[in-house]
């Protein structure tokens, strides 16, 4: 167990071993939330996809994420106005 305290821009640095140990790089994003406890949890960020809110193979579309199974459909005309 590791004991930080918070330096005068409210942040703090992990732990270099657990960095290491969960695979935590320069740029990694997370999302910050708490409890009703208190306790702060940090969730890695992972890109949605705008039309099914999918994660799962990500890319940017003029700027928007939108996940693979969408843009093939995309690609494929489907979800066109009937
Ligand atoms: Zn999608």
């Amino acid at each position: 167990m590791a004991f930080k305290k918070v330096n005068k821009n409210g942040g703090f640095t992990l732990p270099l071993e657990m960095r290491r140990s969960l695979n935590i790089n320069p740029g990694d994003s997370f999302e910050v939330t708490y409890n009703s406890h208190g306790n702060i949890l940090l969730k890695r960020y992972a890109a949605r996809c705008i039309l099914c809110g999918g994660d799962s193979g990500v890319d940017y579309f003029k700027g928007k994420p939108v996940c693979a199974s969408c843009a093939a459909e995309l690609s494929k005309g489907k979800g066109a106005a009937e």
